[in-house]
């Protein structure tokens, strides 16, 4: 596995055939895994990018404190089957200057959107750098993001671009906690309590999740209309933040991924 940190190097590389493209921000876990393993299984060359993107943090998140390490990020990559790790620093993707950002409008304003004012933008203009920079037919994303990925095959519609938005089903641990880099902030007995969020969501219904989740520090919890509807949720436990969210329809039970063909520019 090659790791590039530029731009001129990542583009100097000409990938031959199909390109797959994880977009990532490290601390991998199988959640990660399950994308790259996707990926691989689906396109020619494999390129993630491992990014803490500045951008999509607000002044009170963890942007400080968020987990890195390279080296150990490196090594679960290379072994998932990627082909590229782009690892750039926020000087060569934010240079002196920049100043164009995107906004997917109303569906960034919701959910997420309310309690993270700018996250979506930062995500969707880091995103579409992304795309331009490496030029994949495929970019995969988890279903644990389910906001983000409702936010970016709009922004794929809207722009017209030509890849296809691939969406990999959320990975949890054994006791249904959904993967997040974000659990490593959980003492034990945090962590106990944050799988109320699981619980909650798996009865599919808002008042019981709602019911379930009282006592809690919810930020939100809602049916979304996305492509499938979800029942998704935040919650803070002590100073972390986790989201969650299941799906209420599967159109396509036959399908181990959503999104095929469904993402790519419509008309
Ligand atoms: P992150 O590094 O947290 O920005 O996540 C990178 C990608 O992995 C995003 O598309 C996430 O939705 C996806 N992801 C994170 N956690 C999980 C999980 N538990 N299962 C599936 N995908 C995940």
């Amino acid at each position: 596995m090659k790791i590039t940190r530029t731009i001129a190097e990542l583009r100097g590389e000409k990938p031959e055939g199909t390109v797959g493209l994880v977009p990532t921000m490290g601390a991998f876990h199988e959640g990660h895994l399950a994308l790259f393993r996707a990926a691989r299984i689906e396109n020619d060359v494999v390129i993630a990018s491992l990014f803490v993107n500045p951008a999509q943090f607000g002044a009170n998140e963890d942007l400080g404190s968020y987990p890195r390490d390279e080296e150990r990020d490196a090594g679960l990559a290379a072994e998932a089957g990627v082909d590229v790790l782009f690892a750039p620093s926020a000087e060569e993707l934010y240079p002196a200057g920049f100043q164009t950002w995107v906004e997917v409008e109303e569906l960034s304003s919701r959910l997420e959107g309310v309690h993270r004012p700018g996250h979506f933008r930062g995500v969707a203009t880091i995103c579409l750098k992304f795309f331009n920079i490496a030029h994949p037919d495929r970019a995969y994303f988890g279903q644990k993001d389910a906001q983000q990925v409702a936010v970016l095959k709009r922004m794929v519609r809207d722009l017209n671009l030509e890849v296809e938005i691939r969406v990999v089903p959320t990975v949890r641990d054994a006791d249904g906690l959904a993967l997040s880099s974000r659990n490593s902030y959980l003492s034990p007995a945090e962590r106990e309590r944050a799988l109320t969020l699981p619980r909650a969501l798996a009865t599919k219904d808002a008042a019981q999740a709602r019911a379930r989740l009282n006592g809690l520090d919810v930020d939100y919890v809602e049916v979304a209309d996305f492509e499938p509807p979800v029942l998704a949720a935040a919650v803070r436990i002590g100073k972390t933040r986790l989201i969650d969210n299941v799906i209420l329809e599967v159109p396509d039970q036959a399908s181990a991924w959503s999104g095929r063909d469904e993402t790519k520019e419509k008309a």
